[in-house]
């Protein structure tokens, strides 16, 4: 009854809450305060948890032959393990970054309002229309609200102003109270304040629920973490299903305003073993997810550049993202990417970056369900795409 008189409490709460706050963008504030034990580097022993049976269903597009698509360089016979950087630069990155008060104030941060209002139906889960795709996952928010990350604040970035910690998942922002939705299957294996196990100690996530899934990824246990919550509706050791209510969005532990912080975990129920969400869940219908990887000429991925997507049909730019900054965040085990664009309408486009007089670009059509990869090639400087 407690924890009922709490939900009804916060539903009441929330729209006052609401009006408050939604001049307020939020995102997660730095963690300055938790302590992220040397442990977390420790590889675990091997899952025994099996792979999930890959349904490959075919695009709705013509001529969808996978053999057809681009496909990143990684190999398949030899997937990259997730590379930990040395604990010390893993705890300087996210324990020696003080608290930012722009960072505290991101209502200054452009606006993305096409992307963060639209929240038409995503397509029916499992969908893996290309070999190395796993969108297994329904949203943790229904299409009724908001129910894609900010724009602004990508997996694996700091920010459009690069003032934040570097993000170890997606921020899906709405007023407290909204229902939070179980992604898939699987077992609660914690709820409750802030985030502690043995790999990690987390407080500035505020209430927090963390589900192990049933399916599992190439042998390894997969995890999702949902973060800031204004209520917790399950308990640890229950078995929940897809869809259901495990928890309302809050604006509990380190947050400028009231959102779902939402992570991937892969083998390890751990802050280092993320993995980008934007991957895992389902697109909405009539889109997809654009994945590319910009790197120098060595091979060296360049970190935190603006990635800008143009439209074709328009010449318009309709998004502007982030590659990842480097430290503590992984790609992908197949498509070894380095920035995500997720909700892309099917349809041609332009992607475009710079670093000084070095500039990437590449052509891409992106088809509804899929991830798309983009090649970025450095076409040198000066030359227009
Ligand atoms: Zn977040």
């Amino acid at each position: 009854m407690t924890r009922l008189r709490g939900v009804v409490f916060f539903a009441l709460i929330g729209a006052v809450t609401a009006l408050a706050l939604l001049s307020r963008l939020p995102v997660d504030s730095p963690l300055s305060s938790d302590t992220i034990p040397l442990a977390a580097f420790e590889t675990s022993s091997a899952s025994p948890i099996p792979d999930r049976q890959l349904e490959v269903t075919p695009p709705i597009v013509d001529n969808p032959e996978a053999t057809s698509l681009p496909l990143p360089t990684l190999s398949v016979a030899s997937p990259a393990e997730p590379t930990p950087v040395p604990p010390v630069v893993e705890a300087a990155a996210l324990l020696g970054q003080p608290p930012d008060s722009s960072g505290e104030n991101p209502a200054s941060l452009p606006a993305t309002p096409a992307a963060e209002g639209w929240s038409p139906p995503s397509l029916p889960v499992p969908l893996a229309r290309h070999p190395y795709d796993h969108y297994w996952f329904i949203r943790p928010v229904t299409s009724a609200h908001v129910n894609s990350g900010l724009i602004r604040y990508p997996y694996g970035s700091t920010g459009t102003n690069k003032d934040l910690r570097i993000h170890h998942g997606i921020d899906i922002a709405n007023p407290v109270g909204v229902e939070v939705l179980a992604v898939a299957d699987g077992t609660v294996v914690w709820s409750g304040r802030g985030h502690h196990n043995q790999y990690e100690s987390i407080t500035a996530f505020g209430n927090t629920v963390v589900v192990q899934h049933n399916l599992g990824y190439r042998g390894k246990a997969v995890y999702t973490l949902y973060a800031h919550l204004s209520a917790i509706l399950v308990e640890p050791g229950e078995q929940i299903s897809a869809g259901q209510l495990i928890g309302l969005i809050g604006a509990t532990g380190q947050v400028s305003g009231p959102h779902v912080h939402f992570e991937v975990r892969v083998d390890r129920n751990s802050y280092y073993a993320v993995r980008n969400p934007d991957l895992w869940l389902a697109p909405y219908a009539g889109t997809g997810v654009i994945a590319g990887r910009v790197e120098f000429p060595d091979g060296r991925p360049a970190d935190e550049l603006e990635v800008r997507l143009v439209s074709r049909n328009t010449g318009r730019t309709t998004h502007r993202t982030l590659t990842y900054a480097g430290f503590g965040v992984n790609s992908d085990d197949l498509w070894n990417e380095n920035f995500t664009i997720p909700d892309v309408p099917v349809g041609q486009y332009l992607l475009t970056s710079h670093f000084g007089a070095i500039r990437w670009s590449g052509e891409i059509e992106v088809r509804e369900g899929m991830t798309n990869w983009v090649e970025m090639e450095v076409r040198g400087a000066g030359s227009s795409p």
